[in-house]
This record gives structure tokens, C-alpha cells and sequence, in this order.
């Protein structure tokens, strides 16, 4: 790696990475991007089937944003998220992505569900939160087919005010689901805290399923989750040998490149209507 060291009016030596300074240099440019972005135009929705694992019958798809700007390219959601958190431009990117994400399902078989995934910004700000259940009610979409994501990390700092908003996207009838399940510091804390109906076992235990210490944590995880009639999903399927395993833990259902990778909506639309599956 490329470093430079600077002396400072002091006489201390700062070392820093030239990869440091970059980033930070794409992250303004990213920022502004963002800043001037026509949302409608340069962002998508990309939908990723998951599954039930007997038959292997799709349940319903994740909405994941995808950004394609026009001067910066494609630019990964898990990058864009952050930098619109950090510069206040979160809620209508929210607001925005889920009203094209319904417009989209809704023209599907009604016994399909749609996942979407909300931020920290999100799950604590009842602006936020009554948007999408105006969005959910202008549409007629029933709330129950809705399942919200949110992860351990983006409950942590603000707890009380994200149960609440948490708990009125319930009384709506929306389920929430715990995504990442396992990479945090107490997931399981938060299971009896929050109102939460299903938790998504993070990929980085379904990638070493035949490690027979992560094998045992994902039964437990899975046990857990029965005891407490929470649904489990397991991320990140590639492989035949990882359903296997999971059918044997008797884990139900599961999303991963396996199965099919995120797709745009022409194309999910396009085999359900012709084939009815993917
Ligand atoms: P996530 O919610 O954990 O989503 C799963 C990520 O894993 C997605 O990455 C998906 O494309 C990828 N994936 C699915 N199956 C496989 C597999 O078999 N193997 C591997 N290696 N990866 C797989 P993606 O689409 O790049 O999204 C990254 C993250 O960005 C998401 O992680 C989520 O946290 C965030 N994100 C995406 N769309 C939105 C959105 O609309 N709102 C918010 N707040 N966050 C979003
Ligand atoms: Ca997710
Ligand atoms: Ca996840
Ligand atoms: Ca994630």
C-alpha cells in the first residue's frame, strides 16, 4: 500500500494512507451525486426471491436499491445508504424506493410477499414511518404481505424511539425481521426486546455450515427462534451442499445466489408470468 507521512505544526508525524484519502475523496463526490440526484430516474429496485425449503416454492423478494449515476456509475446500496444517512437525504430515498418497490409487487399473484429494508434513520423517525403507511394504504396493499428488515446496529443509540416507530409499522400489521442475524454484539438481547417475527441468519454462518462449531450455532440460533415462533431465513445460500445442511437443521426457509440473485423487476415479472416460477 501507498503511504505519505506529513509533519504537522507540532513536529508529530501523522501517517496516512493514500487508500484513506481516496475513499474520502469518493465520498464527497458520492455525496454530491447523491445531493442532485433525479431518484426516480437514476435508482432501481432489484427483487431477490427466497424460498421455502421443502419444495423450494418462492415466499416473496427483498427490495434492494440499486444506484446508477450518471457521473459516478454504479454505486453499492450499503455505500449510498450511509452517505445518505449521513447527509439528511435518507427519507426521501426511503420514501421514494418503497413507493416504486409497491407499485412493482403489487402487479404480482397477492400470495407473494415483498421484504424491504429500513435504516437507522428510518426505524426512528415517525415522519418516515407514517409516509410508508400512507404509501401502504393509497396503494391497497395489504400490510400483512410487508416484512421490514432492520438490524442490531441501527436499534443501538436510539432504542426507545425505535421500538416505538417499530411497533407502530406492526400495529399495522407489517412484520420486522432482525437481518444479519449473529454479527452483532447481542442479538440475542434484542429478539425479546423488540417485536420481532423473523430473524435472517447472516451469510458468514451459512458459508461455513460445515464447520461443525458454526453448524451448532446455527441450530441453536434456530432452535431459539422456534421456541419463540420466530420465522428463520438463512442468507447467502450458493451452494446445494448448504441446503442440505439446512434441511437437515430443519430450517424452512432460505435466499441466496443459490436460488436466483437480485434481479430487476422486468425480469422477475416476466418468468412468474410465464412459468410462475424463477
Ligand atoms: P442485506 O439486507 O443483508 O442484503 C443482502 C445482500 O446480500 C444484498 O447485497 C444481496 O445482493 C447479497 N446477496 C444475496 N444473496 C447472496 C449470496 O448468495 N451470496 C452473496 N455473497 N451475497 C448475496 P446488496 O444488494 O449489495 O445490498 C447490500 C446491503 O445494502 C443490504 O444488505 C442492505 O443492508 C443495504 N440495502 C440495500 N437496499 C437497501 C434499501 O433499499 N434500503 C436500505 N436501508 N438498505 C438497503
Ligand atoms: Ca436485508
Ligand atoms: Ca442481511
Ligand atoms: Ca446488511
Amino acid at each position: 500500500a501507498l503511504y505519505n507521512s506529513k509533519t504537522t505544526a507540532r513536529g508529530s508525524v501523522t501517517v496516512y494512507s493514500a487508500d484513506h484519502e481516496a475513499r474520502i475523496r469518493s465520498e464527497r463526490a458520492i455525496e454530491s451525486a447523491l445531493q442532485c440526484a433525479d431518484i426516480a430516474a437514476e435508482f432501481e429496485v432489484h427483487f431477490q426471491p427466497f424460498v421455502a425449503l421443502s419444495k423450494q416454492t418462492i415466499i416473496g423478494f427483498e427490495a434492494l436499491a440499486r444506484w446508477n449515476s450518471p457521473e459516478l456509475g454504479r454505486i453499492p446500496p450499503d455505500v449510498f445508504i450511509q452517505v445518505a444517512e449521513r447527509t439528511g437525504q435518507i427519507q426521501r430515498l426511503t420514501i421514494q424506493l418503497f413507493c416504486k418497490a409497491i407499485r412493482q409487487i403489487e402487479t404480482l399473484p397477492d400470495t407473494l410477499r415483498m421484504s424491504f429494508n429500513l435504516s437507522a434513520h428510518d426505524i426512528t423517525s415517525h415522519e418516515t414511518v407514517s409516509r410508508i403507511l400512507d404509501i401502504i394504504s393509497e396503494r391497497k396493499f395489504d400490510p400483512k404481505r410487508i416484512t421490514f428488515e432492520i438490524t442490531e446496529t441501527s436499534v443501538i443509540g436510539s432504542y426507545e424511539a425505535a421500538e416505538a416507530c417499530l411497533k407502530r409499522l406492526q400495529d399495522a400489521g407489517c412484520r420486522l425481521a432482525l437481518d444479519d442475524f449473529g454479527t452483532g454484539y447481542s442479538s440475542l438481547g434484542y429478539l425479546h426486546r423488540l417485536p420481532i417475527d423473523c430473524v435472517k441468519i447472516d451469510r458468514s454462518f451459512i458459508s461455513c455450515l460445515d464447520d461443525p462449531m458454526t453448524g451448532g450455532v446455527v441450530a441453536s440460533i434456530l432452535n431459539l427462534c422456534r421456541s419463540m415462533q420466530i420465522t428463520c431465513v438463512a442468507e447467502g445460500v450458493e451452494e446445494a451442499a448448504q441446503v442440505d445442511a439446512l434441511q437437515q437443521l430443519q430450517c424452512r426457509f432460505a435466499q441466496g445466489y443459490h436460488f436466483c440473485p437480485p434481479k430487476p423487476f422486468a425480469d422477475i415479472k416476466q418468468s412468474i408470468d410465464e412459468t410462475g416460477t424463477i
